[in-house]
């Protein structure tokens, strides 16, 4: 039975108390046989007039039933013995389930049925349905539930003066409630969550969330961490030597950050802006100013396309100011990473980046004074936890082109300063989004070599398939010898997951030099390559991608002065979402608008990917319920002010056993 709880999750009575009904079944009433409405679940009195196990077409368990009003079949495809000795002729039944019109007249498949003797009162509450697992039936739970709503201290953990401002309902009242309601109410409201109760079990979930993600900044603000403390001499020169400007978002956002890296604490700071936002060169502000206070750097990037990237960027940038970069990737070739290795841990090289590579065995920074860590969620949970212990006294930065939207910023990231690069650089033209049926993929080609033999070059991407990289390769494939048949005058070219990462780097490098008009992509391309002159965007089967996706792959056009486009073909039939997918894309261009959006659709676990483990899921609130996580944002702040014992007793419901969850 214990296996069976931990299945569910459930060790101690208070996971017991939270494991609420999924629905509730109306067995306080009676429906007679010929009142009942098809389809509609409802219970019933009946007498059993005959049962037998008939093969028409399989063997079957069949019983005919009667009430005063009425006759119907209820049927058992699977059965035991002992339910056949129930439905002997003459016993008295307790139905449950919906009747339907069938083969043999009014009937019932699978219903639940109860053997009653004597006089047995109704019960005066729903029924409460749990989820549950193979072998732990309803009733085991519901006992186990009601022992646990019996025994536990449901003492109410928000002061008086708090609940009675939020005009919050009693904790206690609202499980016993949730678990046991009257008749009376409508199961529609609670079933969709919308009653007083499930309110009230939200909130104080959210609550928890926010006291422990407000604890640990708070204690992450107490562990020291060396200042970074510098005149801007290197900053200054990198500022001069640009062929821009900052933007005021990037100018803000650097100052946010530089200030942050003075202090005697970590900094943990996210960095959000849109694809094309230019956090690079804020990252790159940020590793100077650690350098000339004399500390080391590190950078890393979820794929080596994108770290390679950052590597010749910074490079480029700061070889002429004298500033060794080190490089950490699959591909470097052993000797030179072992040489890397060393002058890293002699703090000779004062920068390093990479991919994973950089927290794997044996690199030792001789001074880590800052990790900065791109789009962070696509890292695994160990590679993260690595990367952690690694920079336990450092300060970091994370930065993300998933825009996250505020509720979310401000529930699973409340222990982290964020900033935005709100802005775009100047001289960005807007994209034109195309939604194209598949059917007249020949007009897209054409504009593809229009658009090429006007000088400029264009993405096509090929459709995800999740279920195998064998088919999505193979695709792509045959995509590029369809465009490669269909456009001699055009040189196309090919990159996917299955290249070696040189191959890979030689492919990209021809399209970054204009060597090749047509770069053909599975999402590999999706993160980080800038190339100002692609300004045609194709994206095949469009419908099948996220719309965080579909976002990021757009915006790796309309980097130059180029009208740019993006193409989304799509292929019918369209499901629901996928359409509101589209839609969404088509008519918006905000990152932040297209989160939020995206977060309606899909729910919070694809914003904040391995990041789970770090902090257990809501499973009450609701995300899109601002009002009540800035309520619950409050009310933590307030508590862990004027009344840290409510704070403690608060956390100890809701989180006993699991502080270990949340160091990771
Ligand atoms: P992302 O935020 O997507 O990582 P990047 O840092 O790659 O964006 O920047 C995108 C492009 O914009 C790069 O070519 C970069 O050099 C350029 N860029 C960055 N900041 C500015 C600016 N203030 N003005 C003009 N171009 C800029
Ligand atoms: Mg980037």
């Amino acid at each position: 039975m214990a296996e069976k709880l931990a299945r569910l999750g459930l060790f101690t009575d208070v996971d017991l108390l939270l494991h609420l009904p999924l629905r509730y079944e109306d067995e306080t009433r009676l429906t007679a046989i010929r009142d009942v409405l098809p389809g509609v679940p409802a219970q019933f009195e009946v007498e059993v007039v005959s049962s037998e196990i008939a093969y028409r077409p399989r063997r079957q368990l069949v019983a005919r039933v009667k009430d005063a009003s009425g006759a119907m079949v209820m049927r058992f495809l699977n059965f035991y013995p002992s339910q056949q000795k129930a439905l002997a002729a003459g016993a008295r039944l307790r139905v449950f389930g919906e009747l339907r019109g069938g083969f043999f007249g009014d009937e019932m498949i699978h219903p639940r049925f109860r053997v009653i003797r004597g006089d047995e009162p109704l019960p005066d509450r729903l029924t409460p349905i749990y989820p549950t697992t193979a072998g732990l039936s309803q009733g085991v739970l519901r006992k186990l539930i009601q022992h646990a709503l019996d025994q536990a201290d449901l003492a109410d953990t928000l002061p008086e003066p708090i609940r009675r401002r939020l005009a919050m309902a009693d904790f206690g009242a609202s499980l016993r409630f949730l678990h046991q309601p009257p008749p009376d109410v409508s199961l529609a409201d609670i079933e969709a969550r919308h009653h007083p109760a499930w309110r009230r079990i939200a909130f104080d979930e959210l609550l928890a969330q926010q006291l422990s993600l407000r604890r640990a900044y708070t204690a992450r603000r107490a562990r020291g961490a060396p200042m970074l403390k510098a005149a801007g001499r290197l900053t200054q020169k990198l500022l001069a030597s640009l062929p821009f400007k900052l933007t005021g978002a990037q100018q803000r956002v650097w100052h946010e950050i530089a200030n942050d890296l003075a202090q005697p604490h970590p900094m943990a700071r996210l960095l959000q802006g849109d694809v094309g936002s230019g956090k690079t060169v804020v990252a790159a502000l940020a590793m100077l100013q650690a350098v000339e206070a004399g500390h080391q750097a590190a950078l890393m990037a979820p794929t080596e396309i994108l770290a390679e990237q950052h590597y010749r960027k910074l490079s480029a940038w700061l070889a002429p100011l004298g500033i060794d970069v080190a490089w950490f990737a699959a591909s470097v070739k052993k000797k030179q990473r072992d040489e890397w290795r060393a002058k890293v841990s002699r703090g000779e090289t004062p920068l390093a980046v990479g991919t994973h590579a950089l927290i794997e065995a044996g690199i030792e920074f001789e001074r880590l004074g800052l990790t900065i860590v791109d789009e962070q969620h696509r890292f695994g949970v160990q590679q993260r936890l690595a990367l952690k212990k690694k920079g336990q006294s450092a300060h970091q930065l994370t930065m993300s082109a998933t825009p996250i939207p505020r509720t979310l910023a401000m529930s699973y990231y409340a222990d982290l300063d964020v900033s935005v690069l709100d802005e775009l650089p100047p001289g960005r033209t807007p994209v034109v989004t195309k939604l194209v049926d598949e059917a007249r993929r020949d007009q897209v080609i054409a504009r593809v070599h229009d658009a090429c033999r006007a000088g400029r070059q264009a993405y096509w991407v090929c459709p995800l398939i999740e279920e195998s990289e064998a088919l999505q390769l193979k695709t792509a494939e045959e995509t590029y010898a369809r465009l490669t048949a269909e456009l001699p005058d055009i040189k196309v070219g090919l990159v996917h997951g299955r290249l070696k990462a040189d191959e890979k780097a030689a492919v990209m490098a021809a399209f970054v030099r204009g060597d090749m008009q047509v770069l053909v992509a599975t999402t590999v391309i999706e993160v980080g390559v800038d190339v100002s002159n692609a300004s045609l965007m194709v994206i095949e089967h469009a419908e099948r991608f996220g719309l965080a996706q579909l976002h990021q792959l757009r915006g790796r056009v309309g980097r130059g002065a180029h009208d740019s486009a993006c193409i989304l073909l799509y292929a019918r039939p369209l499901g629901e979402n996928a359409r509101a997918r589209l839609k969404a894309i088509y008519e918006n261009t905000d990152g932040f608008e297209i989160a939020r959006l995206d977060l309606h659709l899909r729910g919070p676990g694809e914003f904040i990917g391995s990041r789970q483990s770090g902090v257990p899921l809501l499973r009450f609130a609701d995300l899109e319920d601002t009002r009540l996580v800035e309520e619950a944002r409050t009310v933590a702040e307030e508590l862990l002010r004027d009344q840290p014992q409510a704070a403690d007793a608060h956390l100890g419901r809701w989180l006993a056993g699991r502080e270990e969850l949340l160091k990771a």
